[in-house]
């Protein structure tokens, strides 16, 4: 392609003059001519398709394999290609654990460029065993269970991922999945137009008459979980018949047992009838189940429960205060709620379970003394802003805030705190640092996830409660917003990638997450295999349940109070808070990326409307902007992305002076740099800074001798 020329730069930093328009419009004429990727020095931007594109072929896959990135355009499996040397040391590097990371918005393309990714790491191990392909195929099994349609994106990941390739003499040893928060409360609930999980309506297309009936299953549009009894197989029945074939073939190929596989479709069956369970109230607010041969007992039946268990379970609560049974009732919302957390808790924990199966099949088989590296790849829910924003919304927009800032740590503040510190020539690029709107939500004790766990375990805590201290303590925040009107459950959070109105309502609830009391050991009784074990060892604390949260009604007996919602019942440790779940394993997850060293992939989103070919100008502008994509550019062209010590620069590079030994001092590098004719490098106090380009050029050099 002709140089100068508006999209023919396939690497945005060899650019001198550079703005916001120009970029613009250089990614704009490389993605109308179906030029999807681009890079930015070592980074690489790609824009969605929305279409699928032949460049993922046998043909490409050779072509990206131990390659110069220089030799072909840019492109994903490049970004393979890349890790896998990088992770062995192929020309000279250091061998290094490498994490790839991928940001951007829901539907930008994260979770296609992931598949991409392992295909190609795959492909360059050429190992074809077994193992290869069970890896490839966990995932139609993990989006069935994992993803659904929402507004923005028909295959929205609800769920973030961590996979870590285990590598051992350049072959693949074993995999291993991290799962980060499931959005579970997808199962009894969606916004608007948005659907369940997949699974569920693939288990429609793909079950025979004979299976639907032994679970009980009415017409799809009769459960009211699945987008409250609407139309809801919004596709042609072959596509959900031809993703459930694909669903059953991934099980069997990762080793679930016939038993299995029936025993977790009973599962989605029993969570279908319990969403279809309707509770009146007598008067004297006590709850009953509507019908009592209706969905409760095929909901039972499925499970392998005593029926009337199942209803004593939903309806109230027996204690046990010296020695004497109380049993105190529900109210109607108190019992939908028991429904909905059982149905939750049992959904969360067959997706845990099927994560963890394949953590099984996939661990990496070699003890040997040949030393295991490893390449990450991490995918997360992308940021999201819908009309209405709850406590999923917030803690997928700050994991999206974490990786923004971990970017911001590598691209701009670790490097240029480098130069300053080596005293190399360097004027300092400025870039908006999101720090303090981490600390908004993380700081201990005043921070919003501290203030949510403090307000879930007080006994008088509610929703309005919380928001009122939030209003209190980040009133004068710039990055919090109250609401205009007065107790409100709202508030607006000024994230990197725009404002975003949350409303806290069930926020205390969503964070307990807890069981009412009796469900797990009832669940335990159940004839289902799979039912019991994943309620295995799972005791429920008397009192710590969110419904008491809420009006408590009569109770058979006079009995002392219970003790208040969150407490210590028995001087049991706390259960850990989701928030507090989240938070820790997201500096898991974060300390094992500053351990690796990071490769980053940036999506965009062209439109809004999910169609091919529309290329939003604006939309696109403000993703460059709030990625801080000028910066990064910049930061790219004048900065220096290799930066080897004086002992390991000469060590790896004294045969282009043709020494076999040669002490690694600064006049050693020098000689060598002035030898190998390359320019633009600088010398720090104990490094040698070098362009991101400079890696091939020295190799170029070698090559030449
Ligand atoms: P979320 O945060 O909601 O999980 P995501 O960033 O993971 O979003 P994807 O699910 O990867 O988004 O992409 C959304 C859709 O865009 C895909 O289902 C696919 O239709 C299309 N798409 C993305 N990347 C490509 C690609 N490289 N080629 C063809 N189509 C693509
Ligand atoms: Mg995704």
């Amino acid at each position: 392609m002709e140089r100068g020329k508006p999209g023919s730069t396939e690497d945005l930093a060899t650019l001198a003059n550079l703005d916001g328009k120009v970029l613009l419009n250089e990614l704009k004429v490389r993605y109308m001519d179906s030029n999807i990727y681009t890079y930015v020095g070592d980074i690489l931007v790609a824009i969605n398709p929305f279409r699928p594109l032949h460049i993922y072929g046998e043909e490409e896959s050779q072509k990206y394999y131990l390659e110069k990135k220089s030799s072909n355009p840019p492109h994903i499996f490049a970004i393979a290609d890349a890790a896998y040397q990088c992770m062995l040391g192929y020309g000279g590097r250091i061998p290094q654990n490498q994490c790839v990371l991928i940001s951007g918005e829901s539907g930008a393309g994260k979770t296609e460029s992931t598949k991409l990714i392992i295909k190609q790491l795959i492909e360059l191990c050429r190992g074809n065993t077994q193992l290869e392909q069970q890896i490839l195929q966990v995932n139609p099994l993990l989006e069935a269970f994992g993803n659904a349609r929402t507004a923005m994106n028909d295959n929205s990941s609800r769920f973030g991922k961590y996979i870590q390739l285990i590598f051992r003499d350049g072959h693949v040893d074993g995999a291993k999945i991290s799962e980060y928060l499931l959005e579970k409360s997808r199962v009894v609930h969606q916004n608007g137009e948005e659907e369940n999980f997949h699974i569920f309506y693939y288990m429609f297309g793909g079950l025979s008459a004979e299976q639907r009936k032994n679970y009980n299953l009415l017409p799809p549009g009769k459960h009211r979980y699945l987008t409250n009894g609407a139309d809801c197989l919004k596709r042609e029945p072959s596509y959900f018949k031809k993703q459930y074939d694909e669903l059953v073939n991934a099980m069997d190929l990762v080793g679930f047992t016939d038993e299995e596989e029936d025993n977790l479709f009973s599962i989605i069956a029993a969570i279908l009838h319990m969403g279809n369970v309707t509770f009146e109230m007598d008067d004297d607010e006590a709850s009953f189940v509507e019908d009592e041969n209706g969905p409760v007992k095929m909901a039972a039946n499925v499970l392998g429960v005593s029926s009337e268990e199942l209803v004593g379970t939903l309806t109230n609560m027996v204690t046990f205060t010296r020695g004497e049974q109380i049993k105190r009732h529900y109210t109607k919302a108190m019992a939908e709620d028991a429904r909905d957390a059982v149905s939750k808790a049992m959904y969360g924990r067959l997706f845990g379970w099927i994560v963890n199966k394949i953590n099984q099949l996939l661990a990496p088989k070699d003890q040997s003394s040949v030393e295991a590296r490893e390449i990450g790849i991490l995918d997360i829910f992308g940021f999201e802003h819908f009309e209405k924003n709850s406590f999923e919304q917030a803690c997928i927009n700050l994991a999206n805030e974490q990786l923004q800032f971990f970017f911001n740590q590598h691209v701009f503040k670790m490097e240029q705190e480098e130069y300053m510190k080596e005293g190399i020539d360097w004027k300092e690029i400025k870039f908006v640092d999101n720090q303090p709107l981490l600390n908004l939500f993380l700081n201990k004790p005043i921070g919003i996830l501290s203030l949510l766990d403090e307000e879930t375990h007080f006994p008088k805590g509610t929703d309005e409660s919380l928001v009122e201290k939030l209003n209190i303590h980040f009133g004068g925040n710039s990055y919090y917003g109250k609401s205009a009107q007065s107790k409100s459950r709202k508030f607006t959070i000024n994230h990197y990638a725009g404002k975003v109105t949350y409303d806290a309502s069930r926020w205390l609830d969503k964070n307990r997450d807890t069981l009412p009391p009796g469900v797990t050991e009832m669940l335990q009784t159940s004839s289902n295999e799979l039912v019991k074990l994943i309620f295995r060892g799972q005791i429920t604390r008397t009192g710590s349940l969110a419904l008491q949260a809420r009006k408590s009604t009569r109770t058979t007996r006079r009995s002392k109070k219970p003790p208040p919602a969150g407490s210590h019942a028995g001087g049991r440790k706390r259960k850990q808070t989701v928030a507090g779940q989240f938070k820790n394993s997201l500096g898991i997850l974060m300390e094992r990326m500053m351990s690796s060293s990071p490769i980053f992939v940036r999506c965009l989103k062209p439109n809004h409307v999910k169609v091919p070919g529309k290329f939003d100008e604006t939309y696109i502008q403000g993703q460059l902007l709030y990625t801080g994509m000028l910066e990064t550019i910049k930061i790219r062209r004048e900065g220096f992305a290799l930066r080897p010590s004086f002992a390991e620069f000469v060590e790896k590079y004294k045969i282009i002076v043709c020494e076999a030994a040669l002490p690694g001092s600064k006049q050693n590098c020098l000689r060598i740099l002035k030898a190998s004719k390359i320019v633009g490098w600088q010398m720090g106090k104990t490094k040698v800074f070098m362009k991101y380009y400079h890696l091939e050029q020295l190799s170029d050099v070698f090559k030449k001798m």
